[in-house]
Protein backbone atom coordinates (compact mmCIF):
# COMPACT_ATOMS: atom_id res chain seq x y z
CA UNK A 1 0.00 0.00 0.00
CA UNK A 2 1.20 3.34 -1.29
CA UNK A 3 0.45 5.35 2.22
CA UNK A 4 2.25 2.54 4.51
CA UNK A 5 6.25 4.07 2.24
CA UNK A 6 4.60 7.44 2.36
CA UNK A 7 4.90 8.02 6.46
CA UNK A 8 8.46 8.33 6.26
CA UNK A 9 10.24 9.40 9.53
CA UNK A 10 11.46 12.80 9.49
CA UNK A 11 12.37 13.21 13.50
CA UNK A 12 15.71 13.62 14.23
CA UNK A 13 17.04 10.11 15.23
CA UNK A 14 18.24 9.71 19.05
CA UNK A 15 22.16 9.25 19.46
CA UNK A 16 25.09 9.60 17.76
CA UNK A 17 25.86 9.65 14.13
CA UNK A 18 28.78 8.21 14.76
CA UNK A 19 27.59 4.91 16.28
CA UNK A 20 27.52 2.13 13.64
CA UNK A 21 24.88 -0.09 14.60
CA UNK A 22 22.62 -0.87 11.38
CA UNK A 23 19.05 -3.28 11.66
CA UNK A 24 19.70 -5.35 8.36
CA UNK A 25 15.63 -5.95 7.90
CA UNK A 26 14.66 -8.01 4.79
CA UNK A 27 13.13 -5.41 2.01
CA UNK A 28 16.08 -2.94 2.92
CA UNK A 29 19.04 -4.99 1.14
CA UNK A 30 20.89 -7.64 -1.04
CA UNK A 31 21.56 -10.66 -0.32
CA UNK A 32 25.40 -11.26 -0.32
CA UNK A 33 27.20 -12.92 -3.30
CA UNK A 34 27.38 -16.55 -3.75
CA UNK A 35 30.79 -18.40 -3.38
CA UNK A 36 30.95 -19.82 -6.82
CA UNK A 37 30.47 -16.16 -8.34
CA UNK A 38 33.11 -14.66 -6.19
CA UNK A 39 35.13 -17.92 -6.90
CA UNK A 40 34.93 -17.60 -10.84
CA UNK A 41 35.67 -13.97 -10.85
CA UNK A 42 38.87 -14.36 -8.54
CA UNK A 43 37.78 -12.12 -5.96
CA UNK A 44 38.61 -12.84 -1.89
CA UNK A 45 36.66 -14.60 0.61
CA UNK A 46 34.37 -17.03 -1.18
CA UNK A 47 31.96 -18.49 1.33
CA UNK A 48 28.28 -18.58 2.95
CA UNK A 49 27.02 -15.98 4.58
CA UNK A 50 24.25 -13.64 4.73
CA UNK A 51 24.09 -10.22 5.99
CA UNK A 52 21.82 -10.70 8.52
CA UNK A 53 24.13 -13.02 10.10
CA UNK A 54 26.16 -12.03 13.44
CA UNK A 55 29.23 -13.11 12.13
CA UNK A 56 30.02 -11.97 8.63
CA UNK A 57 33.41 -14.39 8.33
CA UNK A 58 35.47 -11.78 7.51
CA UNK A 59 39.25 -12.92 6.73
CA UNK A 60 41.20 -12.30 9.64
CA UNK A 61 43.44 -9.47 8.45
CA UNK A 62 40.20 -7.25 7.15
CA UNK A 63 41.23 -4.26 8.98
CA UNK A 64 44.64 -4.20 7.71
CA UNK A 65 43.13 -4.60 3.92
CA UNK A 66 41.07 -2.55 4.13
CA UNK A 67 43.15 0.12 5.50
CA UNK A 68 46.11 -1.04 2.80
CA UNK A 69 43.62 -0.84 0.12
CA UNK A 70 42.30 2.98 1.25
CA UNK A 71 45.61 3.87 1.07
CA UNK A 72 46.27 2.32 -2.29
CA UNK A 73 43.57 3.89 -3.47
CA UNK A 74 44.12 7.80 -2.10
CA UNK A 75 47.39 7.21 -3.99
CA UNK A 76 45.77 6.31 -6.96
CA UNK A 77 42.76 8.49 -7.56
CA UNK A 78 43.24 12.22 -6.93
CA UNK A 79 39.16 12.45 -6.99
CA UNK A 80 38.82 10.24 -3.92
CA UNK A 81 41.69 12.56 -1.70
CA UNK A 82 39.99 15.73 -2.89
CA UNK A 83 36.63 14.06 -2.09
CA UNK A 84 37.45 13.20 1.17
CA UNK A 85 39.43 16.54 2.08
CA UNK A 86 37.32 18.92 0.72
CA UNK A 87 33.30 19.23 2.22
CA UNK A 88 32.54 21.85 3.77
CA UNK A 89 29.31 20.48 5.24
CA UNK A 90 27.30 23.17 3.46
CA UNK A 91 23.97 20.66 3.27
CA UNK A 92 23.62 21.70 -0.39
CA UNK A 93 23.42 18.10 -1.26
CA UNK A 94 21.50 17.19 1.54
CA UNK A 95 17.73 16.72 0.62
CA UNK A 96 19.20 15.61 -3.20
CA UNK A 97 18.83 11.99 -3.04
CA UNK A 98 16.25 9.78 -3.79
CA UNK A 99 16.91 7.62 -1.04
CA UNK A 100 16.60 10.42 1.55
CA UNK A 101 13.74 11.58 0.31
CA UNK A 102 12.14 8.37 0.45
CA UNK A 103 13.33 6.64 3.41
CA UNK A 104 14.19 9.87 5.44
CA UNK A 105 17.07 7.90 6.78
CA UNK A 106 19.76 11.04 7.12
CA UNK A 107 22.69 8.49 6.59
CA UNK A 108 21.36 8.29 2.80
CA UNK A 109 22.04 12.28 2.83
CA UNK A 110 24.64 12.27 0.33
CA UNK A 111 27.36 14.86 2.74
CA UNK A 112 26.47 11.89 5.12
CA UNK A 113 27.05 8.87 3.36
CA UNK A 114 30.22 10.02 2.30
CA UNK A 115 31.17 11.18 6.04
CA UNK A 116 31.12 7.47 6.70
CA UNK A 117 34.26 6.78 4.83
CA UNK A 118 35.25 10.37 5.67
CA UNK A 119 35.65 9.83 9.28
CA UNK A 120 37.96 6.51 8.59
CA UNK A 121 39.96 8.27 6.56
CA UNK A 122 40.34 11.19 9.32
CA UNK A 123 41.15 8.73 11.92
CA UNK A 124 43.84 6.59 9.87
CA UNK A 125 45.20 9.03 7.52
CA UNK A 126 45.34 12.57 9.31
CA UNK A 127 47.53 14.04 12.27
CA UNK A 128 44.40 15.81 13.75
CA UNK A 129 42.71 12.88 13.47
CA UNK A 130 44.90 10.58 15.20
CA UNK A 131 45.32 12.96 17.88
CA UNK A 132 42.08 14.17 18.26
CA UNK A 133 39.45 11.56 17.16
CA UNK A 134 35.94 12.21 17.51
CA UNK A 135 36.58 15.69 18.48
CA UNK A 136 37.10 16.36 14.31
CA UNK A 137 35.02 13.46 13.55
CA UNK A 138 37.27 10.58 13.27
CA UNK A 139 36.39 7.12 13.77
CA UNK A 140 37.90 3.86 14.60
CA UNK A 141 37.16 1.09 11.79
CA UNK A 142 34.98 -1.55 13.18
CA UNK A 143 32.80 -4.76 11.68
CA UNK A 144 30.32 -2.89 12.90
CA UNK A 145 31.40 0.33 10.64
CA UNK A 146 31.90 -2.64 7.77
CA UNK A 147 28.39 -3.23 8.00
CA UNK A 148 27.37 -0.01 8.05
CA UNK A 149 29.34 0.58 4.50
CA UNK A 150 27.62 -2.52 2.96
CA UNK A 151 24.30 -0.99 4.38
CA UNK A 152 24.48 2.45 2.95
CA UNK A 153 26.97 2.50 0.56
CA UNK A 154 24.57 -0.16 -1.16
CA UNK A 155 21.66 1.95 -0.77
CA UNK A 156 23.03 4.64 -3.67
CA UNK A 157 22.54 4.02 -6.97
CA UNK A 158 25.74 6.38 -8.25
CA UNK A 159 23.28 8.14 -9.45
CA UNK A 160 25.36 11.21 -9.76
CA UNK A 161 22.32 13.42 -9.09
CA UNK A 162 24.02 15.18 -5.75
CA UNK A 163 27.09 16.30 -7.36
CA UNK A 164 24.99 18.75 -9.57
CA UNK A 165 24.12 20.74 -6.10
CA UNK A 166 27.50 20.29 -4.81
CA UNK A 167 29.31 23.88 -5.14
CA UNK A 168 32.52 21.77 -4.79
CA UNK A 169 31.33 19.13 -7.52
CA UNK A 170 31.94 16.43 -4.71
CA UNK A 171 30.34 13.55 -6.61
CA UNK A 172 29.37 11.08 -3.76
CA UNK A 173 28.43 8.18 -6.50
CA UNK A 174 32.81 7.73 -6.65
CA UNK A 175 33.06 7.60 -2.93
CA UNK A 176 30.47 4.58 -2.87
CA UNK A 177 32.26 3.36 -5.74
CA UNK A 178 35.40 3.48 -3.41
CA UNK A 179 33.59 2.05 -0.99
CA UNK A 180 31.91 -1.18 -2.74
CA UNK A 181 35.90 -1.64 -3.65
CA UNK A 182 36.94 -1.83 -0.56
CA UNK A 183 34.38 -3.92 0.63
CA UNK A 184 35.14 -6.43 -2.39
CA UNK A 185 38.76 -6.77 -1.05
CA UNK A 186 37.38 -9.03 2.27
CA UNK A 187 34.73 -10.39 0.29
CA UNK A 188 31.72 -8.05 1.03
CA UNK A 189 29.38 -8.38 -2.36
CA UNK A 190 26.05 -8.38 -3.60
CA UNK A 191 24.75 -11.46 -5.79
CA UNK A 192 22.82 -9.34 -7.52
CA UNK A 193 26.08 -7.81 -9.17
CA UNK A 194 28.33 -10.40 -8.92
CA UNK A 195 26.55 -12.85 -10.76
CA UNK A 196 25.60 -10.93 -14.00
CA UNK A 197 29.42 -9.68 -13.89
CA UNK A 198 30.50 -13.68 -13.17
CA UNK A 199 27.68 -15.09 -16.51
CA UNK A 200 29.63 -11.70 -18.21
CA UNK A 201 32.74 -13.12 -18.59
CA UNK A 202 31.70 -16.68 -18.83
CA UNK A 203 29.27 -16.05 -21.29
CA UNK A 204 29.24 -12.81 -23.10
CA UNK A 205 26.24 -11.71 -21.28
CA UNK A 206 24.14 -11.11 -17.44
CA UNK A 207 21.94 -14.08 -17.48
CA UNK A 208 24.20 -16.31 -18.87
CA UNK A 209 23.12 -17.07 -22.48
CA UNK A 210 25.12 -19.43 -24.77
CA UNK A 211 25.45 -18.79 -28.02
CA UNK A 212 23.13 -20.71 -29.75
CA UNK A 213 20.09 -19.05 -27.45
CA UNK A 214 21.37 -15.88 -28.52
CA UNK A 215 20.94 -16.93 -32.11
CA UNK A 216 17.74 -18.30 -31.30
CA UNK A 217 16.59 -15.14 -29.88
CA UNK A 218 17.06 -12.63 -32.47
CA UNK A 219 15.72 -15.09 -35.56
CA UNK A 220 12.33 -15.04 -32.84
CA UNK A 221 12.76 -11.24 -32.79
CA UNK A 222 13.70 -10.98 -36.80
CA UNK A 223 10.46 -13.73 -37.49
CA UNK A 224 8.46 -11.21 -35.15
CA UNK A 225 9.37 -8.21 -37.52
CA UNK A 226 8.31 -9.98 -40.61
CA UNK A 227 4.55 -11.07 -39.03
CA UNK A 228 4.33 -7.27 -38.14
CA UNK A 229 5.89 -5.72 -41.42
CA UNK A 230 5.33 -8.62 -43.80
CA UNK A 231 9.65 -8.36 -44.74
CA UNK A 232 11.80 -11.09 -44.26
CA UNK A 233 14.94 -9.55 -42.41
CA UNK A 234 17.84 -11.38 -42.16
CA UNK A 235 19.99 -10.52 -38.53
CA UNK A 236 24.19 -11.04 -39.31
CA UNK A 237 25.72 -12.90 -36.04
CA UNK A 238 29.40 -12.68 -35.96
CA UNK A 239 30.19 -11.32 -39.37
CA UNK A 240 33.73 -10.91 -39.77
CA UNK A 241 34.20 -7.57 -42.24
CA UNK A 242 30.75 -5.48 -41.34
CA UNK A 243 31.08 -1.91 -41.18
CA UNK A 244 29.47 -1.76 -37.87
CA UNK A 245 29.62 -3.81 -34.46
CA UNK A 246 26.20 -3.35 -32.96
CA UNK A 247 25.86 -3.94 -29.03
CA UNK A 248 23.04 -3.79 -27.08
CA UNK A 249 22.07 -4.56 -22.96
CA UNK A 250 21.09 -8.76 -23.06
CA UNK A 251 17.91 -7.49 -21.54
CA UNK A 252 16.16 -5.79 -24.59
CA UNK A 253 16.98 -9.94 -26.26
CA UNK A 254 15.44 -11.88 -23.15
CA UNK A 255 12.80 -9.38 -21.11
CA UNK A 256 10.02 -7.03 -21.87
CA UNK A 257 9.63 -4.26 -22.50
CA UNK A 258 12.69 -4.03 -23.94
CA UNK A 259 12.33 -6.78 -26.76
CA UNK A 260 10.22 -4.31 -28.42
CA UNK A 261 13.23 -1.68 -28.11
CA UNK A 262 14.95 -4.87 -30.03
CA UNK A 263 12.64 -4.63 -32.66
CA UNK A 264 12.51 -1.48 -33.43
CA UNK A 265 16.24 -1.30 -34.03
CA UNK A 266 16.25 -4.26 -35.94
CA UNK A 267 13.64 -2.57 -38.57
CA UNK A 268 15.63 0.65 -38.96
CA UNK A 269 18.82 -1.20 -39.52
CA UNK A 270 16.87 -3.10 -42.50
CA UNK A 271 15.12 -0.15 -43.81
CA UNK A 272 18.47 1.64 -44.34
CA UNK A 273 20.58 -1.36 -45.10
CA UNK A 274 23.06 -0.95 -42.19
CA UNK A 275 26.01 -3.20 -43.07
CA UNK A 276 26.11 -4.64 -39.13
CA UNK A 277 26.46 -7.58 -37.27
CA UNK A 278 25.61 -8.35 -33.55
CA UNK A 279 28.45 -10.56 -31.92
CA UNK A 280 27.04 -13.22 -29.70
CA UNK A 281 30.06 -12.81 -27.33
CA UNK A 282 30.10 -9.13 -27.09
CA UNK A 283 26.10 -10.35 -26.67
CA UNK A 284 26.04 -7.62 -23.72
CA UNK A 285 26.29 -3.89 -23.78
CA UNK A 286 25.82 -3.68 -19.98
CA UNK A 287 28.76 -3.32 -17.58
CA UNK A 288 27.92 -4.62 -13.84
CA UNK A 289 31.83 -4.21 -12.90
CA UNK A 290 30.80 -0.91 -12.77
CA UNK A 291 28.54 -1.90 -9.64
CA UNK A 292 31.86 -3.41 -7.91
CA UNK A 293 35.27 -2.11 -9.13
CA UNK A 294 36.91 -0.62 -11.77
CA UNK A 295 39.11 -3.46 -12.58
CA UNK A 296 36.12 -5.25 -12.77
CA UNK A 297 34.72 -2.56 -15.27
CA UNK A 298 37.25 -2.68 -17.41
CA UNK A 299 37.37 -6.64 -17.76
CA UNK A 300 33.83 -6.80 -19.02
CA UNK A 301 34.44 -3.34 -21.08
CA UNK A 302 37.27 -4.86 -22.61
CA UNK A 303 35.89 -8.11 -24.54
CA UNK A 304 33.75 -5.48 -26.58
CA UNK A 305 36.73 -4.32 -28.42
CA UNK A 306 38.27 -7.03 -28.45
CA UNK A 307 35.52 -8.58 -30.69
CA UNK A 308 35.28 -5.37 -32.57
CA UNK A 309 38.95 -6.23 -33.30
CA UNK A 310 38.14 -9.72 -34.15
CA UNK A 311 35.75 -9.43 -36.49
CA UNK A 312 37.57 -5.89 -38.12
CA UNK A 313 34.63 -3.67 -37.75
CA UNK A 314 34.99 -0.01 -38.57
CA UNK A 315 33.26 1.11 -35.23
CA UNK A 316 30.61 0.58 -32.59
CA UNK A 317 27.01 1.38 -32.52
CA UNK A 318 25.41 0.96 -29.23
CA UNK A 319 21.57 0.51 -28.02
CA UNK A 320 19.63 1.92 -25.43
CA UNK A 321 21.72 1.23 -21.91
CA UNK A 322 22.62 3.11 -19.08
CA UNK A 323 25.63 2.31 -17.41
CA UNK A 324 27.05 0.66 -20.56
CA UNK A 325 27.06 4.38 -21.85
CA UNK A 326 28.78 5.77 -18.61
CA UNK A 327 31.49 3.04 -18.80
CA UNK A 328 32.44 4.06 -22.35
CA UNK A 329 32.16 7.95 -22.02
CA UNK A 330 33.88 8.03 -18.66
CA UNK A 331 36.05 5.31 -18.61
CA UNK A 332 36.43 3.42 -21.47
CA UNK A 333 39.27 5.53 -22.65
CA UNK A 334 42.03 5.40 -19.85
CA UNK A 335 40.81 1.67 -18.81
CA UNK A 336 40.82 0.23 -22.75
CA UNK A 337 41.62 3.02 -24.91
CA UNK A 338 42.54 4.92 -27.44
CA UNK A 339 40.34 1.93 -29.50
CA UNK A 340 42.31 3.78 -32.72
CA UNK A 341 42.67 0.19 -34.28
CA UNK A 342 39.12 1.23 -35.03
CA UNK A 343 37.91 3.89 -37.64
CA UNK A 344 36.33 7.57 -36.35
CA UNK A 345 33.08 6.68 -36.90
CA UNK A 346 31.20 8.62 -39.79
CA UNK A 347 27.19 7.95 -40.24
CA UNK A 348 27.22 5.77 -43.56
CA UNK A 349 23.53 7.27 -44.74
CA UNK A 350 24.03 11.19 -43.95
CA UNK A 351 27.89 11.35 -43.54
CA UNK A 352 27.98 12.68 -40.28
CA UNK A 353 31.15 13.00 -38.36
CA UNK A 354 30.32 11.48 -34.92
CA UNK A 355 33.65 13.84 -33.58
CA UNK A 356 32.10 13.45 -30.17
CA UNK A 357 32.96 9.57 -30.00
CA UNK A 358 36.83 9.61 -31.66
CA UNK A 359 38.17 8.00 -28.73
CA UNK A 360 36.14 5.46 -27.76
CA UNK A 361 34.49 5.05 -31.67
CA UNK A 362 31.18 3.53 -30.11
CA UNK A 363 27.81 6.02 -31.26
CA UNK A 364 25.10 6.29 -29.27
CA UNK A 365 21.47 4.48 -31.05
CA UNK A 366 19.80 7.84 -30.02
CA UNK A 367 22.63 10.05 -31.87
CA UNK A 368 22.36 7.83 -35.16
CA UNK A 369 18.91 8.09 -35.37
CA UNK A 370 18.34 11.18 -34.67
CA UNK A 371 20.69 12.58 -37.65
CA UNK A 372 19.21 9.57 -39.62
CA UNK A 373 15.63 12.16 -39.29
CA UNK A 374 17.63 15.10 -38.95
CA UNK A 375 18.71 14.53 -42.57
CA UNK A 376 15.39 13.31 -43.58
CA UNK A 377 16.29 9.83 -44.17
CA UNK A 378 13.48 8.23 -42.56
CA UNK A 379 9.83 7.66 -43.32
CA UNK A 380 7.38 8.05 -39.78
CA UNK A 381 3.98 8.43 -39.39
CA UNK A 382 3.86 9.33 -35.81
CA UNK A 383 0.11 8.60 -35.52
CA UNK A 384 0.86 5.17 -35.06
CA UNK A 385 1.97 6.03 -31.66
CA UNK A 386 -1.59 7.90 -30.92
CA UNK A 387 -2.29 5.45 -27.97
CA UNK A 388 0.47 6.58 -26.01
CA UNK A 389 0.89 10.34 -24.44
CA UNK A 390 4.32 9.93 -23.14
CA UNK A 391 7.05 11.38 -21.30
CA UNK A 392 10.61 10.73 -20.75
CA UNK A 393 12.95 10.13 -17.77
CA UNK A 394 16.43 10.77 -18.43
CA UNK A 395 17.97 8.11 -17.82
CA UNK A 396 20.95 9.05 -15.00
CA UNK A 397 23.90 7.61 -16.88
CA UNK A 398 23.36 9.02 -20.75
CA UNK A 399 22.10 12.35 -19.26
CA UNK A 400 24.26 13.11 -16.40
CA UNK A 401 27.12 11.12 -17.31
CA UNK A 402 27.53 12.12 -21.28
CA UNK A 403 24.90 15.05 -21.48
CA UNK A 404 22.76 12.68 -24.17
CA UNK A 405 19.69 15.32 -23.41
CA UNK A 406 18.05 16.50 -26.59
CA UNK A 407 18.60 13.27 -29.26
CA UNK A 408 15.83 10.88 -27.42
CA UNK A 409 13.69 13.43 -27.24
CA UNK A 410 14.15 14.88 -30.69
CA UNK A 411 13.33 11.63 -31.55
CA UNK A 412 10.12 11.44 -29.49
CA UNK A 413 9.15 14.23 -30.47
CA UNK A 414 9.55 12.88 -34.42
CA UNK A 415 7.63 9.83 -33.95
CA UNK A 416 4.86 10.86 -31.44
CA UNK A 417 1.90 13.29 -31.42
CA UNK A 418 1.76 13.46 -27.44
CA UNK A 419 4.68 14.66 -25.48
CA UNK A 420 4.97 16.13 -22.20
CA UNK A 421 7.96 16.87 -20.05
CA UNK A 422 7.89 16.35 -16.18
CA UNK A 423 8.83 18.93 -14.00
CA UNK A 424 12.04 20.83 -14.99
CA UNK A 425 14.02 20.08 -11.61
CA UNK A 426 13.16 16.43 -12.09
CA UNK A 427 14.69 15.65 -15.77
CA UNK A 428 18.01 16.65 -17.89
CA UNK A 429 20.69 17.06 -15.59
CA UNK A 430 18.50 16.69 -12.55
CA UNK A 431 16.73 13.60 -13.35
CA UNK A 432 15.31 11.35 -10.95
CA UNK A 433 16.79 8.13 -10.65
CA UNK A 434 14.61 5.32 -11.00
CA UNK A 435 15.94 3.87 -7.43
CA UNK A 436 17.22 0.32 -9.21
CA UNK A 437 20.02 1.17 -10.50
CA UNK A 438 24.07 -0.58 -9.85
CA UNK A 439 22.57 -3.50 -9.12
CA UNK A 440 20.02 -2.66 -6.73
CA UNK A 441 17.35 -3.77 -9.25
CA UNK A 442 16.46 -6.76 -7.31
CA UNK A 443 13.29 -7.67 -5.46
CA UNK A 444 14.89 -8.37 -2.12
CA UNK A 445 15.03 -4.74 -1.56
CA UNK A 446 12.12 -4.49 -2.78
CA UNK A 447 11.05 -1.81 -0.17
CA UNK A 448 13.98 0.29 -0.70
CA UNK A 449 13.81 -0.01 -4.17
CA UNK A 450 10.13 1.70 -3.65
CA UNK A 451 10.77 4.39 -1.28
CA UNK A 452 14.40 5.37 -3.70
CA UNK A 453 12.06 5.02 -6.57
CA UNK A 454 9.32 7.59 -4.93
CA UNK A 455 10.94 11.23 -6.39
CA UNK A 456 10.55 9.75 -10.09
CA UNK A 457 7.26 8.38 -9.55
CA UNK A 458 5.83 11.54 -8.16
CA UNK A 459 6.81 13.25 -11.39
CA UNK A 460 5.61 10.73 -13.22
CA UNK A 461 2.29 11.33 -11.33
CA UNK A 462 2.44 14.97 -12.02
CA UNK A 463 2.03 14.65 -16.01
CA UNK A 464 -0.55 11.86 -15.67
CA UNK A 465 -3.07 13.75 -13.69
CA UNK A 466 -2.33 17.11 -15.33
CA UNK A 467 -1.83 16.03 -19.12
CA UNK A 468 -3.07 12.10 -18.90
CA UNK A 469 0.39 10.80 -19.61
CA UNK A 470 0.45 6.88 -19.90
CA UNK A 471 3.44 6.46 -20.83
CA UNK A 472 7.21 6.79 -19.77
CA UNK A 473 9.76 6.19 -22.46
CA UNK A 474 13.24 5.87 -21.36
CA UNK A 475 17.25 4.44 -22.46
CA UNK A 476 18.34 2.24 -20.32
CA UNK A 477 17.70 -1.49 -19.54
CA UNK A 478 17.37 -1.34 -15.94
CA UNK A 479 15.05 1.70 -15.74
CA UNK A 480 13.23 -0.75 -18.64
CA UNK A 481 12.84 -3.98 -16.06
CA UNK A 482 12.56 -1.83 -13.30
CA UNK A 483 9.88 1.17 -13.73
CA UNK A 484 6.89 -0.68 -14.47
CA UNK A 485 7.26 -2.43 -10.67
CA UNK A 486 7.80 0.98 -9.45
CA UNK A 487 4.69 2.87 -11.50
CA UNK A 488 2.36 -0.30 -10.85
CA UNK A 489 2.59 1.10 -6.85
CA UNK A 490 2.55 4.38 -6.70
CA UNK A 491 1.27 5.25 -10.52
CA UNK A 492 -0.92 2.85 -12.18
CA UNK A 493 -1.74 3.08 -15.50
CA UNK A 494 1.85 4.37 -16.71
CA UNK A 495 3.62 2.17 -18.95
CA UNK A 496 7.35 1.96 -19.85
CA UNK A 497 9.11 1.74 -23.09
CA UNK A 498 12.11 2.49 -25.15
CA UNK A 499 12.28 5.15 -27.42
CA UNK A 500 13.48 2.82 -30.43
CA UNK A 501 10.03 1.15 -29.82
CA UNK A 502 8.38 3.93 -30.51
CA UNK A 503 10.65 4.25 -33.87
CA UNK A 504 9.21 1.17 -34.99
CA UNK A 505 5.90 1.86 -34.73
CA UNK A 506 6.03 5.40 -36.69
CA UNK A 507 8.82 3.65 -38.83
CA UNK A 508 7.44 2.94 -42.25
CA UNK A 509 9.17 0.51 -44.17
CA UNK A 510 9.66 0.31 -47.90
CA UNK A 511 7.50 -2.66 -49.30
CA UNK A 512 5.68 -3.24 -45.57
CA UNK A 513 2.21 -4.60 -45.54
CA UNK A 514 -0.50 -2.43 -43.95
CA UNK A 515 0.07 -2.41 -40.22
CA UNK A 516 -2.82 -2.83 -38.16
CA UNK A 517 -1.29 -3.35 -34.91
CA UNK A 518 2.02 -2.16 -33.21
CA UNK A 519 5.17 -3.89 -31.70
CA UNK A 520 3.19 -4.85 -28.85
CA UNK A 521 0.41 -6.74 -31.05
CA UNK A 522 -2.31 -4.21 -29.92
CA UNK A 523 -4.55 -2.62 -32.19
CA UNK A 524 -3.29 1.11 -33.94
CA UNK A 525 -5.24 3.75 -33.19
CA UNK A 526 -5.58 6.92 -34.47
CA UNK A 527 -6.29 10.13 -33.20
CA UNK A 528 -8.32 12.67 -34.78
CA UNK A 529 -7.90 15.35 -32.59
CA UNK A 530 -3.64 15.28 -31.86
CA UNK A 531 -1.25 18.11 -32.77
CA UNK A 532 0.00 17.10 -36.18
S1 LIG B 1 24.91 9.34 -6.10
FE1 LIG B 1 22.64 9.34 -6.17
S2 LIG B 1 22.07 7.65 -4.79
FE2 LIG B 1 24.20 8.17 -4.32
S3 LIG B 1 24.12 9.69 -2.68
FE3 LIG B 1 24.16 10.86 -4.60
S4 LIG B 1 21.99 11.21 -5.10
FE4 LIG B 1 22.05 9.54 -3.57
S1 LIG C 1 27.06 19.98 -1.22
FE1 LIG C 1 29.21 19.30 -1.42
S2 LIG C 1 30.34 20.56 0.07
FE2 LIG C 1 28.15 20.74 0.59
S3 LIG C 1 27.79 19.11 2.10
FE3 LIG C 1 27.30 18.21 0.12
S4 LIG C 1 29.22 17.23 -0.55
FE4 LIG C 1 29.75 18.66 1.11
Amino acid sequence: MPEKLLSIEQKRPQGDWRDAKVEFRKGTICYSAAAKNITYLGLPNPRQWQPFDADWKLPPDWKQTILAGMKERLRKYRSFRLFMEICVHCGACADKCHFYVGSGDPKNMPVLRAELMRSVYRRYFTLTGRLLGALVGARELTEDVIKEWFYYFYQCTGCRRCSVFCPYGIDTAEITMMGRELLDLIGCNINWVMEPAANCLRTGNHLGVQPHAFQDSIQFAADEVEEITGLPIEVPINRKGAEILFVMPSADYFATPHYYTLLGYLMLFHEIGLDYTLSAFASEGGNFGLFSSHELTKRLNAKIYEEARRLHVKWILGGECGHMWRVFHQYMDTMNGPADFLEPPVSPITGTHFRNALSTRAVHICEFTADLIHHGKLRLDRSRNDRWNVTYHDSCNPSRAMGLLEEPRYLLKSVCRNFHEMPENTIREQTFCCGSGAGLGTDENLEMRLRGGFPRANAVKYVKERHGVNLLACICAIDKATLPTLLEYWVPGVEVAGVHELLGNALVMTGEKERTADLRGEPLVREKSAHE
